[in-house]
């Protein structure tokens, strides 16, 4: 699969005309419900979203891998908040509103107009308490415990999601999705099932997460201990041999440790010879 070119639309909402055009291709699966931030580099998206911001600042951004043809694509209706111009293109800051289905592309000149509608999303607000709500607000909460450093009002945005189509959302957002993924919880329109999908991703970010916080630090790790003897008490010339397999150990099991080590002895050396270059 290519990777997915993104669409822009923009108009009204419901039944009505819109504009669209085509994205450059950098950009990811929007969700709705989110805060996006959006570069728009080719002539056609950045005239789109300017044109946007004179009218009802309202766009549709739809994830397509045969840009030719969108009808029929999920897309996620936003609002533009902030454009800022640059050099290069127009940086865009949007809130993600709602799924659209691309209905029909009116015309395409110097950005293309579509019509959507709104996507049929089943998403009961009653299903709060909802069992996958609760099994992902625990992952959630693990998340939080093996990486201290994620800030306070991001766990509590997850906490406060209303129903498990917005927290599926939200979820959909963190930097451990891929492009793929997004593009299919973006076309999942069942709000429990796109959740379900959220979570077994999540699941395998934890079982990655809960590997590593178990590894010991070299100190403390027996391996690692075993071959340092070994190291003291053999012959010189058999120590290669020895380091080699300590080194591959090391690199296998305590790969932040050793960067860490690296920076620490070498890193201003290297900074400094690339300031210099
Ligand atoms: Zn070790």
């Amino acid at each position: 699969m290519r990777r997915p070119t993104w669409c822009i639309v923009r108009g009204s909402t419901g039944n009505t005309g819109s504009n669209r055009r085509r994205w450059d291709g950098s950009a990811r699966a929007r969700a709705p419900h989110s805060e996006i931030a959006i570069t728009a580099r080719d002539r056609r998206n950045t005239t789109a979203l300017l044109q946007a911001v004179k009218e009802r600042q309202l766009v549709v951004l739809v994830p397509n891998c045969n840009s030719k043809d969108i009808t029929g694509s999920t897309g996620t209706l936003a609002l533009v908040r902030k454009t800022n111009v640059a050099e290069g293109g127009v940086n865009a800051s949007l809130k993600g509103l709602w799924r659209v289905r691309v209905e029909k592309v009116l015309e395409e000149r110097e950005y293309a107009r579509v019509r959507f509608t709104k996507a049929k999303e089943i998403d009961e607000a009653s299903t709060r308490k909802s069992r996958i709500m609760q099994v992902v607000l625990g992952q959630v909460d693990e998340f939080a415990k093996l990486i201290p450093g994620i800030p306070d009002e991001i766990i509590e945005a997850f906490r406060s999601a209303e129903t498990p189509g917005k927290l599926a959302d939200l979820c959909a957002c963190s930097p451990g999705f891929s492009s793929e993924e997004r593009l299919d919880l973006l076309n999942t329109l069942g709000a429990e099932e796109r959740l379900e999908k959220v979570s077994r991703h999540i699941e395998r970010q934890l079982t990655a997460l809960r590997e590593l916080a178990n590894v010991k630090m070299i100190p403390e790790c027996e391996t690692c201990t075993e071959l340092t003897d070994r190291i003291l008490e053999s012959e010189p010339n058999l120590r290669g041999e020895i380091a080699s397999e300590f080194l591959n150990h090391v690199v296998q099991k305590h790969p932040g440790e050793l960067l860490g080590l690296i920076a620490e002895k070498y890193g201003l050396a290297f900074m400094t010879r690339r300031a210099l270059k």
